[in-house]
């Protein structure tokens, strides 16, 4: 009680309130829902526990992609199909995201000839995003001065691939849910759901009572606590580097063996690695921290980092270094993007994913959709709640 004192009291958030979608989570894929609940007249509530982007969101690498690694191809057909939904929100939020396209390749000739495979597998579908393989001089053309190919004659080039400020673009998502006349509330944790004659009433929250009927859980590694359900695996880290801003060496995203690194705008490198954290260490960060526990773990592994880059870009060790994060990864228990009403409440939506940086602009019109129109869009019916509670 000594908290509500500090926030505005129930009964007058209830009075300003009195809205009809409320979504718990603002990373990526609770905003882009609202924004999009927003943009159809639907009066909808966004809250987050912390600060909207603060969650995995905020420590993600930011890959817009529909590439080979997406399957089975339902699933790479919605990362396209986000793809082409982010170029509608560039024009409506004047943002322009940056589609530089992204290279791929890696030293294990069995490595290499496994990725080969599964980009013509892909192929052989109606659509995909734009592959092409290439070799070390072709993609030096691209990447003429610093990148060192390793005369590498099978490179994935997808050309459709971008990156994303995701931090940068929730906000401007935020400021557009606003101006639709919807609510973003911070530190604001959703407790439990209300009922009357067993309909949904309202949502009890730290910040007070919110009257609506229809929740949407958009809570990323939260979910299995709010469910109190196994949904999602044991969230996984990854390292995320960023550094400061640094003259332009790069032009694509580079997915090189072992690192994957692009150049932002303001000359910012963001860096992340693939699955190099210790299992002891990784025993160590037990309680999902954002940041690592020691300044020597955190040395170590900038040192693993830099010397796995070193091999295919020299330049890395003159980087200077801002931040170094660790996000956490909501990967679904069979890995495919939970999305939909639960099977014994239809006014609860769930919407937890992996890849939700790539998927958050489809997930966000369809959820729209499903709830305003109450339908139910075929396609997502292979990623329903149902298969798993
Ligand atoms: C290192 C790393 C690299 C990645 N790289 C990529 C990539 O390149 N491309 C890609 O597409 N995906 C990538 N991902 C995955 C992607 O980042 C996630 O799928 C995505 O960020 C999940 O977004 P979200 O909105 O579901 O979750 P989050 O961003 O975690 O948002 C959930 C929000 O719910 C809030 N919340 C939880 N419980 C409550 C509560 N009780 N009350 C109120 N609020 C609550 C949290 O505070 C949080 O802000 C990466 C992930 C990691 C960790």
């Amino acid at each position: 009680m000594a908290m509500l004192g500090l926030y505005t009291p129930f009964s007058r958030l209830n009075a300003v309130l009195n809205n009809k979608v409320v979504v718990v989570g603002a990373g990526i894929v609770g905003t882009c829902i609202a924004y999009e609940l927003s943009n159809l007249g639907i009066k909808t509530v966004l809250i987050d526990k912390n600060i909207p982007g603060s969650g995995t969101s905020g420590a993600s690498f930011n890959w817009i992609n529909a590439t080979y690694p997406k399957k089975p191809y339902s699933y790479n057909y919605l990362a396209q199909l986000s793809l082409n939904e982010f170029k509608d929100i560039e024009i409506d939020l004047n943002y322009p995201i940056d589609w530089y396209g992204s290279l791929e390749w890696t030293n294990s000739i069995a490595d290499q000839n496994k990725i080969l495979y599964e980009v013509k597998n892909l192929m052989k579908y109606p659509t995909f995003s734009k592959h092409k393989i290439i070799n070390h001089i072709e993609a030096n053309k691209l990447e003429p001065k610093f990148i060192n190919f390793n005369n590498n004659n099978h490179i994935v080039y997808s050309e459709d691939d971008g990156y994303l400020n995701t931090k940068e673009f929730i906000k401007v998502l935020i400021d557009k849910i606003k101006f639709n006349g919807s609510k973003v509330i911070e530190e604001c944790s959703y407790h439990k759901i209300n009922y009357i004659n067993n309909k949904i009433s309202s949502v009890s929250t730290s910040k007070g009572e919110i009257i609506t009927d229809q929740i949407v859980f958009a809570c990323g590694i939260d979910t299995n606590k709010i469910f109190n359900k196994k949904l999602i695996k044991s969230p996984e880290p990854g390292i995320i580097i960023k550094s400061k801003p640094y003259k332009k060496i790069i032009n694509r995203i580079i997915y090189g063996p072992g690192i994957h690194l692009y150049q932002q705008r303001d000359g910012k490198i963001i860096i992340g690695e693939q699955g190099i954290l210790d299992i002891d260490d990784k025993n160590k960060l037990k309680n999902y921290p954002k940041h690592f526990i020691s300044k020597s773990m955190e040395e170590k592994y900038i040192n693993k980092i830099i010397k796995t880059g070193k091999l295919f870009l020299k330049e890395i060790e003159s980087i200077p270094i801002d931040e170094v994060k660790i996000g956490w990864r909501p990967i679904p228990l069979d890995e495919k993007p939970i999305v939909g009403r639960l099977p014994h409440n239809e006014n609860i939506y769930i919407a937890t994913m992996h890849s939700g940086i790539t998927l958050g602009p489809i997930i966000g019109k369809y959820v729209a959709k499903e709830i305003s129109q109450n339908i139910e869009i075929q396609l997502l019916n292979e990623f329903r709640p149902s298969r798993l509670i």
